[in-house]
C-alpha cells in the first residue's frame, strides 16, 4: 500500500466456512474479482484482502453432529479446539477453490487478510464494542425478543425471516357473563394459558356491548378483559382478538401499551413451563394438539379451518421462532435510521434500484438490536461483574486492541469502579451476534484501531460488494457501526449482485437437486469459461440463470480467442507505427475496436461488466475473427507479393494492436488466457499490470459506417459459394460490389480469390445477383467456368 496511488479497497464478503463453494458462490466471488482487477488496471492500488468469517452457529451445528456430542455438554475450550479444527478443513478447501478461480486477493498467508475468528481481528471487534458502550450506546434489557429453540439465543430482526405455510385456524368461545360467549379464532391455542387479554375494534358494532367486560378462557378459568382497540381487525376471524405472551410481535407490543401482566408460558427449550399447568413440560406442538383434544372433549372447539400464516423463522436454522424474554445487551439503532437514511441516499449503489431494500429495511427497524447470543464459537462479550455490586465493568481502551475472553480470564482490571472492592469479578459467558463482527470488517480491511497511517489513507474510498439477501444485515450492520464508530459513511461505492438461480429461474439448493458442485464444471471449461459465463448471463443486479449448455458455449469462446491469438502470434511485431501510415482498411480496423472500447469503459466504471463481455465477445468472434482475419491474412502472409511491404507490416501492426486491446479488454473477466497471451507476445510481466484500454481520440475512421455492409458482403460471398458447391477457396473471375466498399477492394480479392472487383452493378447478365443477407442490395458474381470433363 506504499505506491503512492490511490487505494481503492474492496470489502470482499467474508464466506462463511460451512463445506465447499455452491455456483451461485464461485460466480459472486469471480464478479467481484473482475472489479478488483478493473480498478486495479485503471491506476489503483487495489486493497482486496481475503477475508473468511468463521464465527458463529453453523460449525458448532455441525461439530455436534459430526461427533454426536452437545456443545452445552462439552468442556467449552475442547468444543472451541474441535470447532476450529473443523473450520480449518473447510476453509483449505475454498481457499484453493479461489485459487483454481483464479480470485486475486492481496495475499492468501495471513498478512493482510482476516478470519473473523482470529485473535486480532476479535481483539478490533471487542474494541469497538468498548467504545460504544463508553459512549453509552449499549444497554441491557430483558424484554421479550425473538428467541430461536434450536440456535437457544435470541436473534435479531434483521435475522429473522418469513414464509408462508399452512396451519389450522381454530374457533372456540370464551364464557361472559350476563352475555353470549365471545368467538376467538387462533392458531396458538397452547397459549391460552398465557392469555392476558381480549381486544376487539372500536368500530365493531357486533362487540361493543362487551367493552370493559371480562371473558373467562377455557380449560384455564383465566379472567381477561375485553379491551377496545385498533390492533384488532373486525375482517379476520371472528373479529375478536386473543393476546398472549407471546404470539407475536402484536402481542409484545399490546402487553406493553396496555401494562398487562405477561404469563410467560414457553421455555428456553421449546417446552411449556408450569404456567400451563398439566401440559408443562411438553413441547409447543404437543401441547397445541393436547389442549385442542381438551378443547374438543369439552365441546368448546366450534369449528377448524385451514389458512396460510406468515410464519417467522430463524434465519440460520429455519426453525420457527418464539417471542421469550431474556436478559440481553442492546445496541442503540432507532436513533441512528434518519443518519442512515441519509448515507443510504448519498451513497452510490450500482445498480441504483437496489438502494430500495435498505431503504425498506431502515424504515422498518423500530427496536434496538439484541447483541449477546448464548453461543460458544464466537467473539467474547469484553465484560466482568463484580462480585459485590454486581456492576458490569470493560477494559479500558489504551494502544493496540487486546483479545478477551470473559469465561476464563480475569480482568485487566482489579478494583470495582462503583463499590471500589476488590471481591473479584465473575466474566460474561456470553458471545456477540456474528454479525458485530463482519460488521467491521470494511474497518479492520483499512487497518482501523491497528494501523493509523493506511487507515487515514483509504478510509473514504472503500467499494461493498455483496449478495441482494444480505442487506438489511451485512451492509446495514456495517453502516450503522461505522457511523457510531466514526461519524462517517462506510462507504462511497455499494454494489449488490443478484442470486445465480437454476435453469428454469429456480432458487438453487441442495436438497432440491437443482445445486451441482461447481468446481467439476471448472475443472471441465476452465476457470475463464467460468467466470465470462457469470459476466455474460445477467446484467448487475438481476439473477443468473446457470446452464451447462451455455457455459459449455462460453468455453467455445475461450478456444476461438485462443486460437486467434496463435493466428496473430504467427507475425512479427512491427515498432509504433503511425497511424496515418496504416492502410484505409487497418485505420478502419483500429477505429472499430475503438469504438468497441468506448463503448464498454462507461459499464466497466459502473461496475457492471455484463454489457463489456457481450461486446468484447461480439467484436473478437463475430467481426475480428471471422471478417477481418480473414480479410487481412492475404496481406499479412503476402506469399505472392501482391502487397507492399508497407501494406504487409500495416497488417501485421493492425492484427497486434487489436490482439493487444481485446486481450487487455477481457483481462479483468478472464485473467488466465489473457495473461498467457499477453505474456508471450507482449509483456513478460504479464497483462494485469497494464493499463484497461481507453478510447484513443486518434483512431477515427468514416469507413465505420460501412462496417455492416461489409459483413454483409462478405457474408453473400460465402453464401454463393457454399450454394453452387464451391470451395470457399475457389477463385472467382469477377464480382460487382457497392463502390462504398472501393478501399476493401485488394483485401476483399485476396479473401474471396476474385481476379477483379468492379463497382456498382454489371451489364452482362452472365453475372449471378446475390442479396444481402439481412439488408438491402446485392453483389453480382461472375461463376468460374467449368471445366469440361
Ligand atoms: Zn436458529
Ligand atoms: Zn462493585
Amino acid at each position: 500500500m506504499d505506491s503512492g496511488k490511490k487505494i481503492y479497497t474492496v470489502d470482499t464478503p467474508p464466506p462463511y466456512m460451512s463445506g465447499p463453494m455452491h455456483v451461485g458462490q464461485v460466480t459472486h466471488y469471480t464478479q467481484i474479482d473482475t472489479i478488483a482487477r478493473y480498478k486495479r488496471m485503471r491506476g489503483f492500488e487495489v486493497n482486496f484482502p481475503l477475508g473468511i468469517d468463521r464465527n458463529g452457529l453453523p460449525v458448532e451445528v455441525r461439530v455436534e453432529k459430526d461427533l454426536k456430542i452437545s456443545m452445552r455438554a462439552t468442556p467449552r475450550a475442547e468444543f472451541l479446539e474441535l470447532c476450529k479444527n473443523r473450520l480449518n478443513e473447510d476453509e483449505k478447501i475454498v481457499i484453493d477453490a479461489f485459487k483454481r478461480l483464479g480470485i486475486a486477493f492481496n495475499t492468501y498467508e495471513d498478512k493482510g487478510s482476516y478470519r473473523t475468528d482470529s485473535p486480532r481481528f476479535r481483539a478490533v471487534t471487542q474494541a469497538t464494542f468498548i467504545d460504544i458502550w463508553n459512549k453509552g450506546l449499549v444497554y441491557p434489557d430483558a424484554r421479550p425478543n425473538n428467541w430461536c429453540f434450536d440456535c437457544g439465543t435470541t436473534i435479531a430482526d434483521a435475522e429473522v425471516e418469513y414464509s408462508e405455510r399452512p396451519t389450522t385456524l381454530n374457533y372456540l368461545h370464551f364464557e361472559v357473563e350476563g352475555l353470549n360467549p365471545i368467538k376467538i379464532a387462533t392458531t396458538r391455542p397452547e397459549l391460552l394459558c398465557a392469555c392476558g387479554a381480549v381486544f376487539v375494534h372500536p368500530d365493531d358494532e357486533r362487540y361493543t356491548t362487551y367493552h370493559g367486560k371480562t371473558a373467562k378462557v377455557p380449560i384455564f378459568d383465566l379472567e381477561v378483559p375485553i379491551i377496545a382497540s385498533p390492533s384488532a381487525q373486525m375482517e379476520f376471524g371472528t373479529g375478536a382478538l386473543m393476546v398472549c405472551s407471546y404470539g407475536d410481535q402484536n402481542d409484545v407490543m399490546a402487553f406493553r401499551d396496555h401494562a398487562l401482566a405477561p404469563i410467560p408460558a414457553v421455555s428456553p427449550d421449546g417446552t411449556m413451563n408450569e404456567a400451563a399447568g398439566e401440559y408443562s413440560g411438553m413441547k409447543i406442538g404437543d401441547a397445541r394438539k393436547a389442549v385442542l383434544e381438551e378443547l374438543k372433549k369439552r365441546n368448546l372447539l366450534d369449528k377448524q379451518e385451514q389458512s396460510i400464516q406468515r410464519v417467522p423463522l430463524c434465519w440460520r436454522s429455519g426453525t420457527p421462532i418464539e417471542f421469550i424474554a431474556m436478559d440481553e445487551y442492546y445496541v442503540k439503532q432507532v436513533q441512528f435510521i434518519d443518519e442512515l437514511l441519509k448515507i443510504a441516499n448519498e451513497t452510490t449503489f450500482y445498480p441504483s434500484f437496489h438502494r430500495q431494500i435498505l431503504i425498506d429495511w431502515l424504515n422498518r427497524v423500530s427496536v434496538d438490536w439484541p447483541v449477546s447470543r448464548r453461543r460458544y464459537y464466537g467473539t467474547e462479550i469484553p465484560i466482568w461483574y463484580c462480585n459485590s455490586c454486581g456492576e458490569a465493568s470493560v477494559p479500558e481502551l489504551d494502544g493496540e486492541p487486546k483479545y478477551y475472553q470473559p469465561w476464563r480470564e480475569d480482568p485487566p482490571f482489579t478494583k470495582c469502579p462503583k463499590c471500589g472492592k476488590e471481591e473479584g469479578f465473575t466474566g460474561e459467558e456470553r458471545t456477540f451476534d456474528t454479525w458485530m463482527d463482519s460488521s467491521t470488517s470494511a474497518l479492520q480491511a483499512v487497518g482501523y484501531l491497528r494501523d493509523d497511517k493506511l487507515f487515514k489513507k483509504a478510509f473514504g474510498n472503500i467499494l461493498r460488494p455483496q449478495g441482494k439477501d444480505i442487506v438489511r444485515t451485512w451492509l446495514y450492520y456495517s453502516l450503522l457501526r461505522t457511523l457510531q464508530l466514526t461519524g462517517k459513511p462506510a462507504f462511497n461505492e455499494i454494489w449488490v449482485s443478484g442470486h445465480v438461480v437454476d435453469e428454469n429461474g429456480e432458487a438453487m439448493s441442495k436438497s432440491k437437486g437443482n445445486s451441482p458442485p461447481p468446481m467439476p464444471f471448472v475443472e471441465k471449461y476452465g476457470a475463464d469459461a467460468m467466470r465470462m459465463f457469470g459476466a455474460l448471463e445477467a446484467g448487475l443486479g438481476s439473477d443468473v440463470r446457470f446452464s451447462e449448455d451455455r457455459l459449455a458455449g462460453v468455453s467455445k469462446f475461450m478456444t476461438k480467442l485462443w486460437n486467434v491469438g496463435r493466428f496473430v502470434s504467427m507475425f512479427p511485431i512491427p515498432n509504433g507505427l503511425k497511424f496515418e501510415k496504416l492502410t484505409l482498411v487497418d485505420q478502419w480496423i483500429l477505429a472499430e475496436v475503438n469504438k468497441m472500447v468506448e463503448r464498454i469503459v462507461p459499464d466497466c466504471d459502473m461496475l457492471d461488466f455484463h454489457k463489456p463481455a457481450i461486446e468484447i465477445r461480439g467484436f473478437t468472434w463475430n467481426l475480428f475473427a471471422d471478417h477481418v482475419l480473414e480479410m487481412i491474412k492475404g496481406r499479412a502472409f503476402n506469399t505472392d507479393e501482391k502487397f507492399s511491404k508497407d501494406e504487409q507490416e500495416s497488417a501485421w501492426f493492425t492484427l497486434h494492436e487489436v490482439l493487444n486491446t481485446i486481450t487487455r479488454a477481457l483481462a479483468p473477466i478472464t485473467p488466465y488466457i489473457t495473461d498467457k497471451i499477453y505474456r508471450e507476445l507482449y509483456d513478460e510481466k504479464g497483462i494485469h499490470r497494464q493499463e484497461y484500454p481507453t478510447v484513443n481520440k486518434e483512431w477515427k475512421s468514416s469507413l465505420t459506417e460501412h462496417t455492416e455492409l461489409l459483413v454483409q458482403t462478405n457474408s453473400a460471398f460465402w453464401k454463393f459459394k457454399r450454394e453452387t458447391g464451391l470451395s470457399l477457396r475457389q477463385g472467382l473471375p469477377e464480382a460487382f460490389i457497392s463502390e462504398n466498399l472501393q478501399p476493401w477492394m485488394k483485401d476483399l480479392q485476396a479473401m474471396h480469390g476474385v481476379e477483379r472487383i468492379s463497382f456498382g452493378e454489371p451489364k452482362d447478365d452472365k453475372f449471378v445477383e446475390v442479396k444481402l443477407p439481412e439488408s438491402e442490395g446485392s453483389i453480382y458474381i461472375l461463376p468460374p467456368a467449368v471445366e469440361p470433363e
